[in-house]
């Protein structure tokens, strides 16, 4: 065996799409990262299509969105069929969720995680494939793991952090001897095929027949779509079960929609028990889990990869603070307090969401016609349904109020601490250069505190700019009709038409102490509240603070 000498600060085992992001956001923060994966090279198969609002506005961050949106489909609707009629079809309406990407897209797996690997390629970050895991050991000063590399060799590897984002059968989340609770529900198959039917590709399809349930969901590329069967799971490759197997689902199309359709034998199948499960605890010691590692469950609602990518997120920033001294090590017990409550809120909406679209039961069904001539009539009704649809789905509405990172803040503003700040639209975004400058403020790696300055010296932000220099960076929006050297203390971040300041209700004196990720975490108004003692109260390492270097252990 070969020992490595090299001290990385993080070893991320898995170049899925969470290990990935995570590495990608690791290396912005200023961490070293090798990252591992047991597998020959990447993944070939799609598995996850659709990516959310709240998913988008994170590429936004991590600056990979236009790469993103150049290999991917928009979706905007709903539209479900029963027995050759149309019931309804649901629009987005995101209207009490701004956001700059009010729709979802369909993009293959494997595009997202070229994109992913090219960004973290370009941080200096290449996927060593054929490397796998076998063990680790943490001492509490660092871990040691074990290695085996794709020329045969082993290798003893050191780093100050393990992060497990080995998916599914995650080995890291097995050695840490967390266990996945929860059980297996429903089979379903699923097959990607092309299609020649009259269906908009702008909307994912939910129909109902006689022989079960089926859905649609549009690939990027024209005329392939994902094909989900509810029932009939039966399936054994061999060329002639897979034209049977395309018969199967034009026939049950043609029922649920009514409309003419041919499907051209599947290009990949798979047929999987859903799992509903999800780990008590995401980190042990130095090591963490993320993604698929932490939770399984239904791809019903196209959610896992989402959560895993928002995780990888959520984590990076914190070990980044804590591992180079910016901030005290309970910072890191934030991740699983504010990450377990999501995933089993995810356990709980996947379930939901799986038990609708199946509709098993002739009373349900029956039921289903007059409900859906009841939403269609009724606007109200239905715009209500589809703001529960896109709360849910977009992951927008998630708000990290309840977990211990979530300070006090002023009530009078639109944002609560736990909230995401930039709740804008597109078109507010355009007609605003302070919501534009903000955006772009958020795209840099570090905490924010945005103050509306109220006129005069404002020694509160000097103090917190000198004493968490390199930590927070204060961006100061002159007063209302400043000028010169008057209208700022550091940082400005001009709102020339007030946008910004009306859109966040903030008033002279108002500021808000942002986190790395977009969330608010405190605010208040300079004469009521010190927002150098908010940063101390978060955990935030002041320079005058006796700075010993890098955290020790997870103490
Ligand atoms: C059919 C289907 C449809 C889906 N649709 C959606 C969707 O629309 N939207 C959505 O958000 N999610 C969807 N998902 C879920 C999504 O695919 C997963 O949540 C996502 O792949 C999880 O990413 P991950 O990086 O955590 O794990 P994975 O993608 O599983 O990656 C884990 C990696 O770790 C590596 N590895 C494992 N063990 C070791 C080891 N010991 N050493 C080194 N490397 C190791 C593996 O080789 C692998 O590359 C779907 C899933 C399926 C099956």
């Amino acid at each position: 065996m070969t020992h490595s000498t090299a001290i990385y600060d993080v070893l991320v085992v898995g170049a899925g799409p969470v290990g990935l992001t995570a590495a990608h956001e690791l290396t912005r923060y200023g961490l070293s990262v090798r990252l591992i994966d047991a597998a020959d090279g990447p993944a070939a198969t799609s598995r996850a299509l659709g990516i959310h609002a709240r998913t988008l506005e994170t590429y936004d961050q991590m600056g990979v969105l236009d790469d993103m949106l150049a290999a991917a489909r928009k979706v905007e609707h709903l539209t479900l069929f029963q027995k050759g009629t149309r019931l309804v079809q649901f629009d987005t309406d995101y209207r009490h969720l701004p956001t700059c990407h009010p729709y979802s897209v369909m993009i293959d797996q494997t595009q997202t995680e070229r994109v992913l690997r090219d960004a973290a390629a370009r941080q200096g970050v290449l996927v060593e494939w054929g490397t796998k895991l076998l063990d680790f050991t943490d001492d509490g000063t660092g871990i040691t793991a074990v290695l085996t590399r794709a020329d045969g060799g082993t290798e003893s590897f050191r780093a100050a952090w393990l992060l497990g984002a080995d998916g599914g059968h995650s080995t890291v989340r097995q050695r840490l001897g967390l266990r996945l609770h929860g059980d297996q529900t429903e089979t379903w198959l699923i097959a990607d095929a092309a299609v020649r039917c009259d269906l908009s590709p702008d909307s994912i399809y939910w129909m109902r027949t006689r022989e079960g349930a089926v859905m649609m969901v549009p690939f990027p590329e024209a005329g392939k779509w994902r094909l989900v069967d509810t029932r009939d799971v039966d399936y054994d490759r061999d060329a002639s079960r897979d034209e049977a197997l395309a018969a199967r689902f034009a026939r049950k199309i043609r029922a649920g929609t009514g409309k003419p359709v041919s499907v051209d034998a599947p290009s990949w199948v798979s047929v999987f028990t859903i799992q509903q499960r999800l780990v008590p605890a995401m980190r042990s010691g130095r090591c963490f889990v993320a993604g698929d590692a932490a939770h399984v469950h239904s791809p019903a609602s196209g959610q896992g990869l989402n959560t895993g990518i928002q995780e990888a997120c959520n984590l990076a920033w914190k070990l980044a603070n804590v591992q180079q001294g910016r901030a005290d090590a309970r910072l890191l017990d934030s991740y699983d307090a504010e990450r377990v409550p999501v995933g089993a809120e995810l356990l709980r909406s996947t379930r939901r969401t799986t038990a609708l679209v199946q509709v098993r039961g002739a009373a349900a069904a029956a039921g289903l016609r007059t409900l859906f001539t009841v939403v269609r009539n009724i606007k109200p009704l239905k715009s209500r349904i589809e703001r529960k649809i896109m709360g849910g789905t977009s992951a927008l509405g998630l708000s990290y109020a309840a977990g211990p990172l979530a300070a006090a803040s002023d009530p009078t503003l639109a944002v609560a601490a736990g909230e995401r700040v930039a709740r804008v639209t597109a078109a507010q975004r355009t007609a605003s250069a302070g919501w534009r400058a903000l955006l772009a403020e958020l795209r840099e790696p570090g905490w924010s505190l945005l103050a509306f300055a109220a006129g005069g010296d404002a020694p509160a932000l000097r103090r917190l700019a000198e004493e968490y220099a390199g930590t927070v960076r204060v961006r100061t929006v002159p007063a209302p009709g400043a000028r010169g050297e008057d209208a700022v203390v550091p940082g400005p971040l001009p709102d020339p038409g007030g946008l910004l300041a009306s859109g966040l209700a903030a008033r002279p004196g108002h500021w808000l102490l942002i986190r790395p990720d977009g969330y608010l975490a405190a605010s208040g108004r300079l004469d009521a509240a010190d927002p150098v003692a908010a940063s101390a109260s978060l955990g935030l390492r002041s320079r005058s603070r006796d700075l010993t270097g890098p955290q020790a252990a997870g103490s």
